[in-house]
């Protein structure tokens, strides 16, 4: 495995200038490692002279749970100076890839937030970024850290960084104050990503069907959450854009609850760098009708 990274890493620098896809020797090169670490990271260094934000894994890819790393998705981390991860666990099946790299300046955005448990390779559940609180702290993370490695560019850094969490924090607002009449209200979803947000406005979860993606849940486990959603009576189940809604589906089927989608924002266009508000915004819709 070491010696397998170390030549992938000489390949890459012998590469480096090469104008490998995606990644542009000239510049400052910043890693995201999955699509919510890039948002946040493209909307703080957005404008930023000499600064190419690259996002490693496809947009895609979705929650990095026990992904690793192609041999091109290597190569082109091994070509950036800082690499910004979510932590809490949501890397660790590539850290020791990442070891590898000595020279390569790693801000990790859940530093210092306080975590919820999960059944990740930590302990920790690491889906930070789904409270819109959550958000606003990686955010704060990620421009310190940037600030730090690049003091160069900190004023616009620091800028651009106040400019969006300002909009993260109007966000937070509208929907604490939209969903207050849903506090307290049983939901049911797919994989463990909304804890952080179930406890920001105030919905608890009643069960997760499939903790995460790939693992279908048992007939006896689907028995189960049929069984709980006729005692609760709970009205709307909430799959996810990113993966088939099959559970759901039967278990709709069972019961006559709706099947709503409510986005994570794990995955979403490089393009559009207010995709997370939006994606909230459109989130916020579906649960006001959802719960109704
Ligand atoms: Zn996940």
């Amino acid at each position: 495995m070491k010696t397998s990274i170390l030549s992938l890493l000489s390949a890459g620098l012998l590469l480096a200038g090469c104008g490998q896809k995606g990644v542009k020797s000239d510049k400052l090169v910043i890693a995201t490692s999955f699509y919510p670490m890039y948002l946040a990271t493209a909307n703080i260094a957005d404008g930023v002279p000499g600064v190419q934000v690259v996002n490693i894994t496809r947009p895609t890819t979705g929650c990095l749970h026990d992904y690793q790393l192609s041999p091109e998705e290597l190569k082109n981390l091994s070509q950036a100076s800082i690499f910004v991860v979510n932590g809490a666990g949501m890397e660790s099946f590539f850290q020791k890839a990442v070891d590898q790299m000595p020279n390569l300046k790693i801000i990790e955005a859940s530093a210092g937030v306080p975590l919820v448990k999960g059944d990740g390779e930590t302990g920790d559940n690491p889906h930070v970024w789904v409270s819109v609180s959550g958000a606003m702290q990686q955010v704060n993370n990620i421009a310190a850290g940037l600030i730090k490695h690049d003091p160069e560019h900190a004023p616009q850094y620091r800028a651009n960084a106040d400019k969006y969490l300002a909009r993260l924090d109007s966000l937070r607002v509208k929907m604490l104050r939209e969903l207050k009449p849903a506090a307290g209200r049983d939901i049911i979803t797919f994989h463990e990503a909304f804890p952080y947000f179930a406890q920001e406005f105030g919905l608890k979860i009643a069960a997760v069907i499939e903790r995460e993606p790939g693992s279908e849940p048992s007939a006896a486990e689907l028995a189960q959450t049929i069984k709980l959603v006729r005692q609760k009576k709970i009205k709307a189940l909430f799959a996810e854009p990113q993966y088939p809604a099959k559970a759901a589906q039967s278990i709709a089927r069972e019961t006559g609850a709706k099947v709503f989608i409510l986005d994570p924002v794990s995955t979403g266009p490089m393009e559009d760098l207010d995709y997370y508000i939006t994606a909230m915004e459109k989130n916020l819709e579906v649960l006001r009708e959802a719960l109704r």
